[in-house]
């Protein structure tokens, strides 16, 4: 008998199973809005010119492909920091943050859910919203951590639950760790507005809450990095210590080279060092070093004034296209189509997705009838849609609703 016969089988990723389905669907006007990753106004990934530049900077140099320090590459944390925190904050002026390179966004939010599981002096308890992105639940329950939830999303207004969001942070136990989307919120699209953070930076001091914050989407959301590291930045201006995961993966298409940092916000340089230490020992036995490539090219258009104008632009530009999506997909869902129900939040929602309130059999119709892929939660990547498409979209989601 073998010794693995025992082994159930797991449920499919519900994201991934919905690229699947997509690739046996041999019809031409197929959909997918399922994957989080960014496609051009031609329904194709696309590799920003500023990677691309990079990219043949580096291979010029003929770089060796040596290991990594453990905590990556240090010419790229240091600069991820000054992206996030900016180079006039405190923490950063005054060299009192711990970073590490990191497995992109979900590797940096693991080496936070390890080193918060071994270090953190309060309760291990950690506080997403209602819903959140699928995969911290097993990320943080994996690394140790107790995992509940706070309301986040009222379904009735398509929008932001605020008064119950203050309630359950408030009976939150004191001390507990909140985990915070920074921007673009996956998979609602709704976030705070700048004075609800002003409010919940505030519940966070009160409460003695632990701010980890996920910012996976840094100049995605809105298109200016600065805009969309305001509640990261308030934060740390209001005194906060905070936990911070970063991913390039959407906001320099990244996704594959797997590049990310994780950083800790301490008291002092010498304390810094203390736990720079740990963190080098939490990471040594997962993965030992992070891969080399991703970083280099991260790095070189951060630390070129150049490439970093010129990718703040294309930021610019994929965030600019989404957004003109969710114009075009309001005006003819509302203005040509006629469509029943209240659209103004594919507007007013932010950043890759729009939680479209379309129901679970909604959804299921529109693959089985128009071929159109979404997660079953009504989610669509706003990326998938493009001018070519748009339009068929919209039919196909008034005729489902209707
Ligand atoms: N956090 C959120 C909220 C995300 O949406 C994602 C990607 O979809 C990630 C983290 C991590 O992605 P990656 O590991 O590719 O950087």
């Amino acid at each position: 008998v073998s010794t693995w016969s025992h082994v159930p089988a797991g449920p499919p990723d519900p994201i991934l199973g919905v690229t699947e389905a997509f690739k046996a669907d041999k019809d031409p006007r197929k959909i997918n809005l399922g994957v989080g990753a960014y496609r051009n106004e031609h329904g194709k990934p696309y590799v920003l010119p500023s990677v691309k530049k990079a990219e043949e900077l580096i291979n010029s140099a003929k770089p060796d492909k040596e290991y990594l320090p453990i905590t990556g590459l240090p010419e790229f944390t240091k600069a991820a920091t000054k992206l996030a925190y900016s180079a006039e904050s405190i923490p950063y002026a005054e060299n009192t943050i711990a970073v590490t390179q990191s497995i992109s966004g979900t590797g940096a939010l693991r080496i936070g859910g390890a080193f918060l599981a071994r270090f953190y002096p309060h309760a291990k308890t950690i506080y997403l919203p209602i819903p959140s992105w699928g995969n911290h639940t097993p990320i943080f329950r994996d690394s140790g951590l107790e995992v509940r939830g706070y309301r986040y999303f009222d379904k009735k207004t398509v929008g932001l639950d605020f008064s119950g969001l203050k309630e359950d942070l408030r009976n939150a136990p004191e001390q507990s760790i909140v985990l915070l989307h920074a921007c673009a919120h996956n998979p609602t699209g709704v976030d705070p507005t700048l004075g609800q953070w002003k409010e919940i930076s505030d519940l966070v001091k009160e409460k003695k809450l632990f701010p980890f914050f996920d910012m996976a989407y840094q100049g995605f959301a809105s298109g200016s990095t600065t805009r969309d590291a305001f509640a990261v930045r308030h934060f740390i201006k209001e005194g906060h210590q905070i936990a911070l995961a970063q991913s390039f993966a959407k906001n320099m298409g990244l996704y594959g080279e797997r590049v990310g940092a994780f950083s800790l916000t301490t008291s002092d340089p010498a304390e810094k060092a203390r736990v720079d230490s740990q963190l080098k020992i939490v990471i040594r036995p997962m993965y030992s070093n992070p891969p080399i490539h991703g970083a280099r090219i991260a790095e070189t258009i951060l630390n070129s004034p150049e490439l970093y104008a010129q990718w703040e632009d294309e930021v610019k530009g994929m965030a600019d296209r989404i957004i003109s999506m969710r114009d075009r997909l309001y005006d003819t869902l509302v203005k040509d189509l006629d469509t029943p129900g209240e659209w103004g939040h594919i507007k007013s929602q932010i950043g890759m997705f729009s939680f479209t309130g379309l129901t679970p059999p909604q959804t299921k119709a529109l693959a089985e009838k128009a071929h159109i892929y979404m997660t079953a939660d009504g989610r669509i990547s706003m990326a998938g849609l493009n001018n070519g498409n748009i339009e068929y979209f919209a039919e196909s989601v008034s005729t489902a609703v209707k």
